[in-house]
């Protein structure tokens, strides 16, 4: 144990080969296509990428260039090229009958349905670019977007894209105070919002949050309101506009501006998990490459898709999934506005089979909840048009994988589980849907382009099945140029752990079919009586018990074994949290494991600690389950009243 590998306890061998019907229609059909491309991708990335990037996409001057890597660790990519994003999602898409396929179908949470051919959402786009200019934004200019899950926001981010502003999108679920922050940091000149947005029947005043960041944000001068709600709202004269009344008064003509394939296209801020969110920049061309290309090859989008990803676009999943990916390839994408348990546990099934949605793109967390709320409620809808399944976010436990598969599959269609981060910007590990065998839990083989190692303490590569630290050797077209205004942050985070390799900080393992398993991350790693464990690992093996919904398993100091375990437990829906029940789950993860891995103690909960992209902060558990203060920044965690419960149940 010298080397500090981590140690893996799944012992999950189920593998599922893709399906002949799904196979003979995909891009690339076969494990040897795949390795074909992937073995070209990697011996000439130069080569490979520019003929993607010239093939794919439309430029104003033609890039002649890959990578150049002459100031690492910041890329530049297709640098002698110009483009224009918001061009190659739209108006290169408006030929012929083309131009009325939908691009966006919107469902409000009320139940509004309104669809926006690619026609109508280019004279939208061009209307707010002109309004943007109108206002004085110019290229480089920073805009903070803050509004809930309406075409608007995508609107807002194309027409930045258009004249070469930058977007920072915040989340709408974030309060005031992160907002400032977020606006200050990235120095917007101007936020987008909205009166309000619905969130499970309620108003969220995001206005209002504007109008209390604002006290503080010197930098902002405008701010364009949205009616969406149809709330009382304060209008300050002059600084306060309606997006209805601005859009009235411009032309809905507009010329994409010429940019820089390096020129900075956003700033987003990671969902903070592990401290303190990183503005991260990302960049025009690359990305747009990075995006487009993993959407068509992993979704294998085609023609007559309709694709929904629920992701919300103030993460990065909103970003390269529901906005540019997807319309970059002239698909047609669904965005939903609400939660999806209102008015009931079935809205999401509800929504595919009203639509005929194909392409399913959603969370682990999403779907453990699903799993908790019971079979009944997608049991009741027709899921059959349903061809491809996608998830991100977390390490999906392999019976969630399962239950996916089974109840929302039928067993039929593929699922992709892909690993990648905000700072990555597009996929990184992914199957290929027709091309790739399956195994719950694997994020499988490396995306083009893409050369991941999983490296032990002292940089040696790890062996088969042996944890370690996930590292990506190459550069690729859409990874973070830097963290903005910060190079050093940039370099520290991700650049110093192991001479020129970026880190990712999480932790992973290779197994004999060369697939990868992301095994949480490195901070979440515990060292029990010497053997060192990803906690999600024992997570997975507390999911996999019938009664069982979610399970966050953190470390705290042990006299005796350095580290021991504690585990938070939520039920499924109908089951007692009984002192037989905790025996059965000891057994169970001994079963499972082994006795080393059972937790020292399992405490039932209603709920976890989540980011507002919902994610499991287990930095904030592992400070309950040592008994210290929680501190640290907490302007991500979604609901601090789950907090407040698990410190009262100590008591
Ligand atoms: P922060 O960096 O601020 O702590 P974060 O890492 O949660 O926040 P994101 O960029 O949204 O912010 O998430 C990326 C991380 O999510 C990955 O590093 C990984 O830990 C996890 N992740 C995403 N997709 C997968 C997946 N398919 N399998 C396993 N883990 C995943
Ligand atoms: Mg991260």
């Amino acid at each position: 144990m010298s080397q500090a590998s981590i140690q893996s306890v799944s012992r999950e061998s189920r593998i599922f080969a893709p399906q002949d019907e799904f196979a003979r229609q995909a891009r690339v059909s076969s494990r040897e296509g795949y390795e074909e491309l992937y073995r070209r991708s990697v011996d000439d990335p130069d080569a490979f990428w520019l003929e993607i990037a010239t093939e794919d996409f439309h430029w104003f001057k033609k890039p002649t260039q890959g990578l150049d890597w002459s100031n690492p660790p910041h890329a530049k990519w297709f640098a002698d090229g110009t483009t224009n994003l918001a061009y190659n999602c739209l108006d290169r898409h408006l030929v012929g009958s083309h131009r009325n396929k939908a691009a966006i179908i919107f469902e409000g949470e009320p139940g509004d349905v309104r669809v926006l051919t690619y026609q109508q959402l280019h004279r939208e786009v061009c209307r707010f670019a002109n309004v943007l200019g109108k206002l004085g934004v110019k290229q480089g200019d920073c805009v903070a977007i803050y509004m809930g899950m309406v075409p608007e926001a995508a609107i807002a981010m194309l027409a930045c894209a258009r004249i070469g502003a930058i977007h920072t999108v915040i989340f709408g679920g974030f309060a005031a105070e992160a907002v400032r922050d977020r606006v200050n940091d990235a120095k917007a000149k101007l936020i987008v919002t909205q009166d309000g947005a619905w969130r499970r029947g309620n108003l969220v005043p995001l206005k209002e949050n504007v109008d209390r960041a604002m006290r503080e944000t010197p930098g902002v001068k405008h701010t364009i309101v949205l009616k969406r709600t149809g709330n009382e709202v304060a209008m300050d004269r002059g600084r306060d506009l309606w997006w209805h009344e601005m859009v009235e008064t411009v032309s809905a003509q507009h010329r994409a501006a010429e940019l820089p394939a390096e020129h900075p296209l956003f700033i987003l801020y990671t969902s903070g998990t592990t401290g303190k969110p990183k503005g991260v920049l990302h960049t025009t061309g690359g990305y747009m490459v990075g995006a487009a290309t993993t959407s068509k090859f992993v979704f294998d989008l085609r023609e007559d898709d309709t694709y929904w990803c629920t992701a919300d676009v103030g993460w990065v999943t909103g970003h390269s999934y529901i906005a540019y990916g997807p319309l970059a390839n002239g698909a047609t994408c669904l965005m939903y506005e609400g939660a999806p348990n209102h008015p009931d546990p079935g809205r999401f099934w509800s929504i595919i089979e009203r639509h005929g949605v194909t392409i399913l793109y959603t969370a682990p967390t999403a779907i453990r909840a699903f799993v908790k709320w019971g079979d009944q409620y997608p049991m009741k809808h027709d899921l059959s048009s349903l061809r491809l399944l996608g998830t991100v976010g977390e390490p999906i436990n392999p019976e969630a994988w399962m239950w996916y598969r089974r109840v929302i599959g039928n067993e039929r269609c593929p699922i992709v589980d892909t690993w990648w981060q905000t700072e990555t910007g597009a996929m990184m590990m992914t199957p290929l849907p027709g091309a790739i065998s399956t195994k719950p839990g694997s994020c499988t083989v490396p995306f083009f382009g893409v050369v991941p190692k999983v490296l032990r303490e002292d940089g040696t590569e790890a062996g088969p099945n042996e944890g370690g630290l996930l590292v990506i050797e190459k550069p690729w077209p859409s990874m973070m140029r830097t963290v903005y205004g910060d190079d050093q942050r940039f370099k520290d985070t991700y650049w110093s752990r192991f001479e020129g390799k970026y880190f990712t900080g999480d932790g992973a393992r290779k197994d004999e079919d060369g697939f990868f398993w992301v095994m949480g991350r490195v901070d979440d790693v515990v060292n029990v009586a010497g053997h060192r464990l990803g906690t999600a690992e024992v997570e997975s093996a507390l999911v996999a018990h019938k009664s069982v919904a979610e399970a966050a398993v953190v470390g705290r100091p042990d006299e005796l074994k350095g580290q021991g375990l504690v585990a938070f437990v939520t039920l499924k829906q109908g089951e007692a949290p009984t002192k037989a029940l905790k025996a059965a789950l000891l057994e169970h993860v001994a079963q499972e494991i082994g006795k080393f891995a059972r937790p020292d103690e399992i405490r039932f909960t209603d709920g976890l600690p989540k980011t507002r992209s919902g994610k499991i902060m287990r930095r904030l558990l592992k400070e309950l389950a040592s008994g210290n203060e929680v501190k640290g920044d907490m302007t991500t965690l979604e609901d601090f009243s789950v907090l407040a419960k698990l410190r009262a149940d100590e008591e």
